[in-house]
């Protein structure tokens, strides 16, 4: 099984110690640190307790990007409803996905830093926007409870005994793998001058988020990914002649 917890710009490194202690309470094991303000850091150690191997094996990375790269579902959390054509789901409705993406290919739940949270565009890098239902009044939690609820759901959804989600017969495309479709498709716009009508240059963020929220599997990825290699395998001759004419 490979959940993990990405921890986005955490700016207080007794968070990242209370995260770890959170995690392994939850048998998550897996914490993956961007850009940590304080890291590694004696608070950070005080604060996990007897969590300090979560700690050691941490992994630090300068981009987002890279802590989700091999996972195929990565869930986003947020206190606040943006207005994002996202379905937002609560921790208990997504937790049973999160275990059957963990069990084939691997899941990432991401947190945003204390100040800021998850900034849109790290967001549109996401498959599912969660959050955890409080008081609207109150709604951000601190970030290693934040942690502990969506972990502790995990728990309950994966431990044994547990009614399970049917596994998946072909794992999902990993980010990695929709970030290159990404390109290949914005290359292909490009190639046959498809006019972003938008208006404001959003054509490209609204394929991620509808591919995104599609849930891509590798064999549907290929599927798609052949489709724009005909495309331009297609239109290649047809713009070299009109380039001649002109
Ligand atoms: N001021 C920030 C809050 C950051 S709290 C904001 O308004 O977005 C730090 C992180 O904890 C958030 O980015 C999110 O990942 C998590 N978190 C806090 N409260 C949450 C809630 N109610 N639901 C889901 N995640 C929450």
């Amino acid at each position: 099984m490979s959940i993990r917890i990405v921890l986005v710009d955490p700016n207080h490194p007794g968070n990242i110690g209370a995260v770890a202690r959170a995690m392994k309470n939850m048998g998550l094991t897996e914490l993956h640190l961007v850009r940590p303000k304080f890291f590694p850091n004696a608070d950070a150690t005080a604060r996990a307790s007897g969590a300090d191997d979560v700690l050691a094996a941490a992994r630090v990375h300068e981009e987002f990007a890279d802590a989700i790269a091999d996972c195929g579902l990565v869930v986003g959390t947020s206190a606040r409803q943006r207005h994002l054509p996202f379905d937002l789901v609560e921790p208990r409705d997504c937790a049973s996905q999160i275990v059957q993406a963990g069990r084939s290919g691997g899941a990432a739940i991401v947190f945003g830093s204390e100040r800021i949270g998850l900034t849109n565009v790290e967001l549109a890098r996401c498959n599912l926007l969660a959050t955890i239902p409080t008081d609207p009044r109150y709604s951000s939690l601190n970030l290693a409870m934040a942690v502990q609820v969506f972990a502790y759901e995990v728990w309950l959804a994966g431990r044994p005994g547990a009614p399970e989600i049917a596994p998946r017969d072909v794992p999902l495309a990993s980010a990695e793998e929709m970030t290159r479709l990404y390109e290949h498709f914005e290359q292909v716009l490009e190639y046959i001058d498809f006019r972003d009508r938008t208006g404001g240059g959003h054509l490209m963020a609204r394929i991620r988020r509808l591919f995104n929220r599609a849930l891509l599997d590798q064999n549907e990825m290929n599927i798609l990914r052949g489709v724009l290699t005909a495309v331009q395998a297609r239109r290649r001759p047809a713009k070299r002649r009109s380039d001649e004419v002109t």
